[in-house]
């Protein structure tokens, strides 16, 4: 599977006229409001260390057994029947994508139906402005490690129940153990309260650092909320701008 099939925006580093046209209103889709003085670009590989970037090649040494861990787990997950309505009712199972040591995870909620039709995390409207969010912050969906509280589609997108997440949950932390990110970003309520088993609203998750495991975890607003609520994006770039920060990456 292609680690970047969704990442058709414009690239960070292309100065033509139209191009940096497309890039300002990109920028201003995913709701950067504030450009620096200066631009500085970082590479991937500075922002991922020899760690992330080499593990985005695959067989490449760094991430090997963490890349084989995955692919077992992958197929564990394909043939779950657990939540046997939901197993019934998918086209694929959706995993995650991205380096299998990636620095940097997002976590969204649960596959909709682009998700479910491709496989792949965060392909569909709510996963374009992901996209957006993630080049905004100079990186590309190639740099960080994409998934999911649930691997399967809830029927009509409805939010996950709780015997759902329970029965998802195993899968969740041992695919977050094998990666071992440094930082993980709760996208919208279900991921944070499911990671961080609490019961306070994203609202109140929001700019705080919480640990799990060995992971440091900042909450956000969902993508999908953002589509709803454009205003919002303002509070989710200032999220990314104290997690950018203690990533190392120049804004
Ligand atoms: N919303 C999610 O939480 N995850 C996806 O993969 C797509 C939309």
């Amino acid at each position: 599977m292609a680690v970047n099939a969704g990442n058709t925006g414009p690239r960070p580093g292309n100065s033509s006229p139209r191009s940096l046209k497309q890039r300002l209103e990109s920028l201003a889709d995913a709701g950067v409001c504030d450009l620096p003085k200066r631009a500085r670009k970082k590479s991937a590989a500075t922002v991922a260390g020899a760690r992330t970037a080499a593990a985005a090649v695959p067989g490449a040494a760094t991430g090997g057994p963490q890349i084989e861990l995955l692919a077992v787990l992958r197929e564990e997950v394909a043939g779950c029947q657990r939540c046997e309505p939901l197993a019934r009712a998918r086209t694929h199972t959706v995993f995650g994508v991205g380096p299998a040591t990636a620095r940097l995870c997002f976590l969204g909620e649960a596959p909709g139906a682009d998700e479910d039709a491709s496989g792949e995390p965060f392909v569909g409207r709510a996963g374009q402005l992901l996209t957006k969010i993630i080049e905004s912050c100079t990186l590309s969906r190639d740099d960080v490690y994409i998934l999911n509280v649930l691997k399967c589609r809830p029927p009509d997108n409805r939010p996950p129940l709780s015997e759902e997440t329970a029965n998802c949950r195993g899968y969740l932390e041992r695919q977050l153990e094998i990666i071992a990110p440094e930082f993980i970003c709760c996208l919208g309520t279900t991921a944070a309260q499911t990671l961080l088993q609490s019961d306070e609203t994203i609202g109140k998750l929001r700019k705080r650092w919480f640990s799990w495991r060995s992971s440091q975890v900042i909450c956000t607003y969902h993508p999908s909320y953002l589509l709803r609520n454009p205003s919002a994006k303002r509070e989710v770039w200032d999220d990314m701008k104290l997690l950018m920060a203690k990533l190392g990456v120049n804004l």
